[in-house]
C-alpha cells in the first residue's frame, strides 16, 4: 500500500522506507506524485503541525499520508526555539548562526537542560489518524563541538556519551535520537493499525 510522505526532503523518504521495511508499505514523496502541498505550520505544538501536514497531503492526494515535525526545546528559554527551530532568529541565519544565537541567549545560564522532540502523524482517507512521539534529553554545550549532523547538533550535549550529536556517527545518533525514537514508535503503531485494519492495506 502507498503512503505519501509530506516532505520535499529525499533523505527523510529513505529513512522512513528503511524503518517501515517488511510492513508491505510503499513510501512515495509528494514530488514523485507530482504534487506540492504548501502547508502553513499554524499549530502551536509539534503534534499539531505534524497533523496539519499529514492531513493536507492526504486530502490533496487521496492517499494515506505521513507528516512530521521536530525541534529543540531549551528549558531556560521557556521551550524556545521549539516549533520555530527551523527559522529561529530569522530567515537570514544559517545553522551555525542559529547555534550561535542559542549560545548567546544561554550566556551565563546555569540550567542548560534541553531536549529534542519529534512527532510523526499518519492520516488516512477514512478519517483515521494516529501520531507517535520521540524525544531525546541533553543540555546546551558552552561552544559548538563536532562536524556531523545538521541544525543544532553541534550544541546539543549528551551526558551519557559526553559528546554532542555532531560528534556521533549517523548510526549512533539514530539509536538514541528523538527522530530515531519517534520512527521506532511510529513503526509499532503502524504495524498495529494495519493488523487491526486489513482493509487499509488491501
Ligand atoms: P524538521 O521538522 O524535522 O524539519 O526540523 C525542524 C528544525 O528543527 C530543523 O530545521 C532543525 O533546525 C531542528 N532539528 C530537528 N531535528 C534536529 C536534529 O536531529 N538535530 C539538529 N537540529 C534538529
Amino acid at each position: 500500500m502507498k503512503f505519501v510522505l509530506a516532505t520535499q526532503n529525499p533523505k527523510k523518504r529513505e529513512e522512513m522506507a528503511a524503518i517501515l521495511s517488511g510492513l508491505g508499505v510503499d513510501i512515495v514523496t509528494e514530488e514523485e506524485l507530482g504534487v506540492r502541498v504548501e502547508v502553513e505550520e499554524t499549530g502551536e505544538t509539534f503534534g499539531q503541525n505534524a497533523a496539519l501536514k499529514a492531513k493536507a497531503v492526504m486530502e490533496a492526494t487521496g492517499l494515506p499520508a505521513i507528516g512530521d515535525d521536530s525541534g529543540l526545546c531549551v528549558d531556560a528559554m521557556n521551550g524556545a526555539p521549539g516549533i520555530y527551530s527551523a527559522r529561529y532568529g530569522g530567515e537570514e541565519l544559517d545553522d551555525a548562526g542559529r547555534c550561535a544565537l542559542v549560545l548567546e541567549m544561554m550566556h551565563g545560564q546555569t540550567d542548560r537542560s534541553a531536549h529534542f522532540e519529534t512527532v510523526i502523524c499518519c492520516a488516512f482517507p477514512n478519517g483515521d489518524w494516529f501520531a507517535a512521539k520521540g524525544d531525546c534529553h541533553g543540555s546546551i554545550a558552552f561552544a559548538p563541538m563536532g562536524t556531523g549532523g545538521f541544525g543544532y547538533d553541534p550544541i546539543f550535549f549528551l551526558t551519557e556519551q559526553q559528546k554532542t550529536f555532531a560528534q556521533l556517527s549517523a548510526e549512533e545518533k539514530a539509536a538514541i535520537s528523538h527522530r530515531g525514537n519517534a520512527l521506532r514508535a511510529f513503526r509499532q503503531k503502524l504495524e498495529t493499525y494495519l493488523k487491526n485494519h486489513p482493509e487499509a492495506s488491501a
